[in-house]
Parts: structure tokens; sequence; C-alpha cells
């Protein structure tokens, strides 16, 4: 796409333009795998913050009162940055699980700015001070959460639902390494049966609107999976597409939706007869476990 425009425009002027670019390339491998990206929402705003070498941290903005929350802050400055920049109050951090690439920033954070709720649902995250549960709800400021206990990847994954006042508004789900754009997470310390649940039962049960931020920029590796299990399922091949347009400009590919992964995430399909088909099993927490090990050894 932007070498079609580069190579349109006049020599000199297309050379400068490549060599921004390349610059601006290297600048962004060092210092992030992607630039940042804000989305409004009526009641929320979701700021994405990039971190480390793939993942996501976000910050959850209540427009009404710009209190705000930090899902998995690895990168403690760059989070108080934003919050700095933006006027926000940040009060509360949301931890998916304890992996360090996730959770590993809480302890700095909350020594840089006292005063944080942490919470999580598993004793291994640092500076924890609420345990959490399925269905635990807390408000902030304006907005709704609810936490949803997803364990498998680890014991204690949590996601968290957000909500707007308003039934009907708009939603989000902030689901760490379970559910991925295109795929999920590895089952490091639970069960196919438990990642059934927390796919099929759990977040496909939400509305089909909810926006999906997941924790790390895995979206093209785990589509070119999804291909290969449906290579006749014209959604993956549109959202293969538009994914390496993004990546291409450097831009997050998050979010998506929950209507949009029941299309393309052979993990949200295993009840489909094509995803059942390619594991040749009867049973969907059969055809779970065996995509996901297929999926362990695959080379995209
Ligand atoms: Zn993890």
């Amino acid at each position: 796409m932007l070498a079609r425009i580069v190579n349109a425009l006049p020599f000199g002027l297309s050379q400068q333009i490549t060599k921004l670019y390349f610059q601006a390339l290297v600048r962004n491998q060092r210092e992030a795998h992607s630039f940042e990206e804000y989305h409004e929402y009526n009641n929320m705003d979701v700021r994405i913050l990039p971190a480390l070498q793939d993942n996501y941290m976000y910050l959850i903005v209540d427009k009404a009162t710009k209190e705000a929350a930090v899902v998995d802050p690895v990168e403690p400055s760059t989070v108080l940055k934003a919050v700095k920049d933006n006027g926000l109050t940040l009060t509360t951090v949301l931890t998916t699980h304890h992996h360090w690439d996730h959770a590993g920033g809480n302890e700095d954070l909350v020594k840089l700015h006292p005063g944080l709720q942490v919470y999580g649902g598993d004793e291994r995250i640092g500076a924890l001070t609420k345990k959490v549960e399925h269905n635990t709800k807390f408000n902030l400021g304006h907005l709704n959460v609810q936490c949803l206990f997803t364990p498998c990847h680890t014991s204690g994954h949590i996601c968290y639902f957000v909500t707007a006042p308003e039934e009907g508004n708009e939603s989000a789900v902030f689901t760490g390494d379970t559910l991925f754009l295109g795929g999920c997470g590895r089952f490091f310390e639970g069960t196919a049966e438990q990642m059934y649940k927390a796919l099929i039962t759990i977040l496909s049960s939400l509305p089909d609107q909810t926006k999906v931020f997941c924790g790390h920029e895995y979206t093209l590796q785990n589509l070119k999976f999804a291909r290969h299990v449906e290579p006749k399922n014209e959604d993956i091949q549109k959202k293969i597409l538009w994914s390496e347009e993004r990546r291409q400009e450097g831009k997050p590919t998050v979010p998506s939706t929950i209507a949009e992964e029941k299309l393309y995430n052979p993990f949200m399909r295993v009840t489909t007869s094509p995803v059942m088909q390619h594991a040749k099993k009867s049973d969907a927490i059969e055809t779970m476990k065996a995509i996901r090990s297929e999926k362990d050894n695959f080379k995209a």
C-alpha cells in the first residue's frame, strides 16, 4: 500500500519518504512494536499502550470522571506518562494473570503511584490488594467492571468485562492470555475443558458487539494457523489481509469483537463442523484439545 504510493511520487521525494519510513520503523522497533492508539466510545475510552516485544497494556477511562484503570501495566513509566499527558486519575490496576510480562510492573507502579487498588485472581500477582473471583463486580467511575474467572493458561486467570452504565451501550472485554485475536493462550496450568468453558461458555455469551482487547499482538500468526484449520473460511482470508495492512503501518490489530472472533477464531469455533472435521473429532472439548496441541507445534 505505502510502497505503491511512494513509487508514484517523484524520485527525490520518494527517497525521503522511504528514508523517514525506515527510520520510523527502526525507532518503532527500538521503542515499541506498535504505535499507541486511542479508541473513543460514548462513555469509555480505551488507550492502547504497546509494551515489551508484543504485549499490550490498556488504559480504560471513564469519560465522565476521567478516572482510569490500567490493565497489565508491565511498563509503569509508559502508563504514568499517558496518565499525566491526558489529565487522568489512575485508581485501579486490573491484572489478568501472574506471568511477568503482565504482572511484572505492579510493584514498581504502586511505589511510583501509591494508593492504587490492584485487582487479580491469583496470589502470585505482585502488589495485589483485592483478590477477585468469578462475577466479582466493582465500579470504575460510572463504568461497571465484572470479573470473569477463566483458568487454563494460568490457574488464576481473570478477564475483565467493562460496560457503560446504560444497558445495551458499549462494552469491552480485556482477555489477557485467554482469548487472542484469532487464537487462545497455551494451556500451561489447565485443561481443554477449562478453555472450552472460558471461550465457549463464558466469553462467547458476551454481547456480540463487545470489543476484545487481548494481551499480545499475535494476530497474524494466529490467523495463519486458523487458515490451516479452515482453508475455505473467507472471513479468515479477509482478516489476514486487513491485519497485514495494519501491521505494515505499525498499527495494533486490537480490538476485534466477540462476533468477529466467532467467524474466524478456530478456538471459538470448536463446536462447528469444519473445525471438528479438521481435528477428526466429534466432541468440542476433544477438538479444543487437538487443535491447541497442533497449534503448539505449528510453524506459520
Ligand atoms: Zn501469560
